[in-house]
């Protein structure tokens, strides 16, 4: 099964792949997540990349496509893969598109999440992660079990800097501008499918998958 998850930041991409990866028993392709990597580690990308995400803008095309492609030529992604936050712009979908042709294995669906504005602002302003195993939690909506803390493997939980309000109205303004064009994109490729996702995470989850089932059975 070879996804892609686009959605607004804050839209619940990265907690939608877990269920997903977790269904299919593929690897979760998170760009954020592969960049942070680097920038904690320091390496030439990471510097490259910070300035760009500390504004909420995007870190260049050429950069993060270069970075994807070699994840996808890693063993664990010959059965399958959930991109989680790429593509993000037209370039990106469309160097995407190639070379997925080259290797004669299409994407089988795009899952949008929808949320509204102040639905995604809630979300990222209370979003706590963990660093370890990099699963989110959330102030309100979901907390762990003990507070600020992950319950599956006891790291401190962490705030990630771009999730302050200014910055995540800035990211949530270049989405709409810079990546909502790629539903349309998708839409074009019969590759789109539309959810819902103002609903707690297992009805989103429901959803997704009952979207999926369908779009898969209409194929067969
Ligand atoms: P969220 O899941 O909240 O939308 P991400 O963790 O996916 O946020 O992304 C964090 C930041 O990393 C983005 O604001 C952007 O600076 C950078 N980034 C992630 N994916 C991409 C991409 N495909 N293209 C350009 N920049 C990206
Ligand atoms: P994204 O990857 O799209 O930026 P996340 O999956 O990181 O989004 O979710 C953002 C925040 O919202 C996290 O704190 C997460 O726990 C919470 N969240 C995710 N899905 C839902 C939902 N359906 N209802 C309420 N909160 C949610």
């Amino acid at each position: 099964m070879r996804l892609v998850l686009l959605g607004p930041p804050g839209a619940g991409k990265g907690t939608q792949a877990q269920v997903l990866c977790e269904r299919f028993g593929i690897p979760q392709i998170s760009t954020g997540d592969i960049l942070r990597e680097h920038v904690q580690e320091g390496t030439p990308l990471g510097i490259r990349a910070r300035a760009f995400m500390d504004r909420g803008e995007y870190v260049p095309d050429e950069v993060v496509v270069e970075m994807v492609m070699d994840r996808l030529e890693e063993p664990d992604a010959e059965k399958g893969f959930v991109l989680d936050g790429f593509p993000r712009t037209v370039p990106q979908a469309e160097a995407l598109e190639r070379a997925l042709a080259a290797r004669g294995r299409p994407l089988d669906a795009v899952l949008c999440f929808a949320v509204a504005d102040v639905t995604a602002i809630a979300r990222l302003t209370g979003r706590y992660t963990c660093p370890t195993c990099k699963r989110t939690y959330h102030r309100e909506f979901s907390p762990p079990a003990v507070d600020l803390v992950c319950d599956l493997d006891g790291t401190e939980l962490v705030r990630r800097s771009d999730d302050d309000d200014l910055t995540a109205k800035r990211r949530l303004a270049v989405y709409r501008e810079q990546t909502a064009p790629l539903e349309q994109f998708y839409r074009e490729r019969g590759l789109l499918l539309e959810i819902d996702a103002e609903a707690p995470k297992d009805e989103v989850a429901g959803r997704a998958e009952a979207a999926l089932e369908e779009l898969l059975e209409r194929r067969a």
